[in-house]
C-alpha cells in the first residue's frame, strides 16, 4: 500500500541535456523608440548586468505552478539574486511586456512556453518536462513535475550563470509507475467517453482524477466507456474489461455508474478511501481481468459519525446515499421527516402518543403528508411514526384492536395503512414509513404493511456482544423472532441499529465481531435500508469511530463479505490510520472482542460491567505497552493513535479512579471536542476521586 504522500518518490529522473552550452547569444538590439514593442520584435531586457530576474506564471496558474514558481523564486534568491513574480496577462496578438531576466514557469501565453507544451505534446517519449534557457528562460512541466522541473532548472541555470551566459535545452522523459493491464496488453494512458448526464461527466471526471493519481496518462491507450442502464439495478454498477483494452462501467443509475468508477479503482488497483483526507492509492500494475458488479441489497444507507458523514465526497466514494448529495454526484433517498414525526403532522402533544383510531388525527396526517409532498417533489420517503416515548392510546378502540392484533403495531399499522393508500395513486413512488420501535416492535397478527409502506425495526433493547441470531442470548431472540415475524409479512423492512455505546461515547465498546454478523442476518431477513446510529453529535471520536464508520459502510454495500473480507478491511485501515503500529491496537479490540463474548452488552452500560476489573487491572501494563508501541511508530498518525488512546484511559479510569489522571482526560475530550455521552459533552455530575463509570 502506497499513500498519496508518497506519489512523487515514483517518479523516476531520467536526466537528458539534449543540448548544453553550445551557442552564446548576443544581447537582442533596442528597438526603434517610435515603434511599440511587437510580439517578434520585443526588447528583451538584459538581465546579466542587472542580476534582476522575473520569474512569470500563467494567468490560469495551477496551484502546484504557483507553488513552483514560489520555491522556485526562494532558491535564487538564496545565491543572492534579485528575484520579481509576476502573472502573465498577456494575449496573443496584443502587446508584450517583456521582463528582465524573463522565466516562465509552467504553462503561459507567451510564445517561448507555447512552444514548449507543444513540442511535449508531440514528443515520440511522454515527458515530464521540457526546459530550455536562453535570453528567455521558459520551463514546460505537467502538474505533478513541475517542483522538479524548477529544482532541475534552477541547479543547471545556477551553474551555467557562474560559467557564462549560455542556451541550453533539457528534458526528462516520464516513466510510468504503473501499467494498466487488459486482456493481456499494457497500457499507460487511457481516453473516456460517457454519457452526457450529470452524473455519468461526474463518474468521467473522477475516473480521470483518479487515473491521474495512479500514474495513467491521458489519451490513445484504453478506452473506457460509462453509461447507465438500469437493468443494472438501483446503485449497482458492471465493470467489464472487454476487446482491444476497452473497460465498459454501466451503472443503474447516477450514483450506480459513479459507485462504478470508484469500485474500479477498489477492485483493481488497490485504492482505498478510508477517511476525507486519507486515502492510500495501491501499488503495482492495474490489473483488469476480471467483470466485477455489484447491486446493493439495501437501498437505503446512511452513516452516523462525523468523521465520515460530514463529507460528502466521502459518502458518495463509500457508497452512502442518505445525506444531502448534490444531483451531480447522484443524489440521495430525500426523507419527508426523518423520525417521531406524528405529533408534528398532527399538532399533537409529542409527550405520548395521539389515538391512532381517530379519524381526524388520520385526516391530519394525510393533510400534511400531501401538503409535504406537494412543496417537495424529490421526497421518496415519508416519516410517519410515533412519538419517543411509550405512551400509547389505550381507549377502547385501540385496546380492541392492539388486542386482536396482539400487538401495539395494530392500532399503528392500519393508521399507517390507510395514510399510504390515500397517497398511493398520486404519489406511486413514494413510501410511507414508520418505526417498529419498543412498543410497536412486534409484528401484528392480521394486518400487513401495503406495497408502499416501510417498516423501520429498531434494535434499541439488544445485546452487542452478540450476533442477533444467537439463540442463547435472550434479548437477541426476540427481535430475531421479530424480523422474521416482519420478514414474512413486509418487503420493505429498514433497520435502525445501535452501534456505540451513547452513555459512554468515549470508552471502548467491543461489537466488531457483531457488525458483520447483524449485516447479514439483516441481509438475509429481507431488509432494504440499514440507519446504523453511532455517536452522531460528537464532532470527533475518541474511541474506534472512524474504523467503525468506515467497515459499516463497507457492510451496507456488501453485507454478504466474506469474515476474512472484513478482517482484511479492518487491518487495512488500522495500518493507513494509526501507522506501523497498528497490530498492537489490533491486538487490544481482539481482546476487548473475545471478553465481551463473556457477558451481555447493551448500549448504555460501562464496560466494567461487560469485562471483570480484576481482568481489566491484569491487563494494564500490557495495554498501556500496546498503546505506547502504537504511539512510537504512528509516525503522522500520531495525533490518531493519541486521540483513539483516550478510551483506554477512559477504561483505566473506570477500574481505578485517579483524580490527577481524570482531570488530565477530561481536559483532552474537550479540547478535541470528543462528548462524553449523548446527553452532554462533558460529565456534568461527578467526582474525579470516583471510578467514571459513575460520572454522569
Ligand atoms: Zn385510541
Ligand atoms: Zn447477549
Amino acid at each position: 500500500m502506497t499513500s498519496l504522500r508518497f506519489l512523487f518518490c515514483w517518479l523516476c529522473v531520467v536526466l537528458v541535456l539534449v543540448t548544453a552550452g553550445c551557442r552564446r547569444t548576443e544581447p537582442a538590439p533596442e528597438p526603434p523608440a517610435e515603434k511599440p514593442a511587437q510580439e517578434t520584435a520585443a526588447a528583451v531586457p538584459d538581465a546579466a548586468e542587472s542580476d534582476v530576474i522575473t520569474l512569470v506564471r500563467g494567468d490560469e496558474s495551477s496551484r502546484a505552478v504557483t507553488d513552483a514558481a514560489i520555491a522556485l523564486r526562494k532558491t535564487l534568491e538564496a545565491a543572492g539574486l534579485t528575484v520579481d513574480l509576476k502573472t502573465d496577462w498577456y494575449k496573443r496578438g496584443e502587446e508584450m511586456t517583456r521582463y528582465p531576466g524573463e522565466i516562465q514557469v509552467g504553462h503561459t501565453n507567451r510564445p517561448e512556453s507555447e512552444e514548449l507544451y507543444a513540442r511535449m505534446a508531440e514528443a515520440a517519449e511522454p515527458l515530464d518536462c521540457l526546459i530550455r534557457a536562453g535570453e528567455v528562460n521558459s520551463i514546460a512541466a505537467t502538474d505533478e513535475s513541475i517542483m522538479d522541473a524548477v529544482s532541475l532548472f534552477a541547479d543547471e541555470y545556477l551553474r551555467q550563470r557562474t560559467a557564462g551566459r549560455e542556451d541550453w535545452e533539457m528534458q526528462r522523459v516520464h516513466e510510468f509507475p504503473r501499467k494498466l493491464l487488459i486482456g493481456g496488453t499494457a497500457y499507460t494512458t487511457a481516453q473516456i467517453t460517457a454519457g452526457s448526464s450529470e452524473p455519468e461527466k461526474y463518474a468521467a471526471s473522477e475516473l480521470r482524477k483518479y487515473l491521474g493519481q495512479v500514474g495513467i496518462w491521458e489519451g490513445d491507450g484504453a478506452a473506457f466507456d460509462l453509461s447507465i442502464d438500469r437493468a443494472v439495478g438501483t446503485d449497482g454498477y458492471v465493470i467489464t474489461p472487454g476487446e482491444d483494452g476497452t473497460v465498459t462501467i454501466c451503472g443503474g443509475n447516477g450514483r450506480g455508474v459513479i459507485y462504478g468508477v470508484y469500485a474500479f479503482f477498489e477492485q483493481y488497483a488497490g485504492v482505498r478511501y478510508f477517511m476525507p483526507g486519507l486515502e492510500t492509492l495501491g501499488e503495482g500494475d492495474i490489473v483488469v481481468d476480471r467483470e466485477y458488479a455489484l447491486t446493493p441489497i439495501f437501498e437505503m444507507r446512511q452513516s452516523d459519525w462525523q468523521c465520515g458523514n460530514g463529507d460528502v465526497d466521502w459518502c458518495v466514494k463509500n457508497g452512502i446515499n442518505q445525506r444531502d448529495i448534490p444531483k451531480k454526484q447522484g443524489g440521495n433517498i430525500k426523507y419527508g421527516g426523518f423520525v417521531h414525526t406524528i405529533a408534528g403532522l398532527t399538532g399533537t402533544s409529542a409527550d405520548r402518543q395521539p389515538c391512532f383510531s381517530d379519524p381526524e388525527i388520520l385526516e391530519k396526517t394525510i393533510a400534511s403528508v400531501r401538503a409535504l409532498l406537494a412543496s417537495d417533489p424529490s421526497i421518496t420517503i415519508v416519516s410517519v411514526s410515533q412519538n419517543d416515548n411509550q405512551n400509547y392510546c389505550t381507549c377502547a378502540k385501540c385496546r380492541a384492536i392492539d388486542a386482536e392484533e396482539g400487538s401495539h403495531m395494530g392500532s399503528l399499522l392500519r393508521f399507517i395503512n390507510a395514510v399510504a393508500k390515500d397517497i398511493e395513486d398520486d404519489y406511486p413512488d413514494v413510501i410511507i414509513d414508520t418505526l417498529a420501535y419498543q412498543h410497536t416492535r412486534q409484528a401484528p397478527k392480521i394486518t400487513k404493511p401495503r406495497d408502499n409502506v416501510c417498516i423501520r425495526l429498531c434494535s434499541i433493547e439488544c445485546c452487542f456482544s452478540h450476533p442477533l441470531n444467537d439463540p442463547d442470548c435472550p434479548e437477541n431472540k426476540k427481535f430475531a423472532e421479530d424480523i422474521v415475524e416482519w420478514s414474512k409479512i413486509c418487503d420493505r423492512i429498514y433497520v435502525w441499529d445501535y452501534v456505540t455505546d451513547f452513555c459512554y461515547y468515549v470508552q471502548t465498546f467491543p461489537n466488531f465481531h457483531v457488525l458483520r454478523e447483524n449485516m447479514r442476518f439483516f441481509a438475509e431477513h429481507g431488509v432494504k435500508g440499514m440507519y446504523p446510529e453511532g455517536n452522531y453529535n460528537s464532532p470527533q471520536s475518541g474511541e474506534f469511530g472512524e474504523l467503525r464508520c468506515y467497515l459499516l459502510a463497507k457492510l451496507m454495500m456488501n453485507p454478504m463479505m466474506t469474515e476474512e473480507e472484513y478482517g482484511r478491511h479492518m487491518d487495512e485501515f488500522l495500518r493507513a490510520y494509526y501507522g506501523e503500529g497498528w497490530e498492537s491496537v489490533r491486538a487490544y479490540i481482539d481482546w476487548f472482542t473475545e471478553q465481551a463474548k463473556g457477558s451481555h452488552m447493551n448500549i448504555w452500560q460501562p464496560i466494567i460491567n461487560v469485562v471483570r476489573k480484576s481482568k481489566l487491572r491484569e491487563m494494564v501494563e500490557t495495554f498501556d505497552g500496546y498503546w505506547d508501541k502504537a504511539e512510537e511508530l504512528a509516525g503522522d498518525r500520531l495525533d490518531a493513535v493519541r486521540r483513539s488512546r483516550l478510551q483506554w484511559e477512559c477504561v483505566r479510569l473506570m477500574v481505578d479512579p485517579d483524580e490527577e489522571r481524570a482531570a488530565w482526560f477530561l481536559a483532552q475530550i474537550e479540547e478535541r471536542q470528543i462528548m462524553w455521552r449523548e446527553t452532554s459533552a462533558l460529565p456534568t455530575r461527578y467526582a474525579l476521586s470516583k471510578s467514571a463509570a459513575l460520572w454522569e
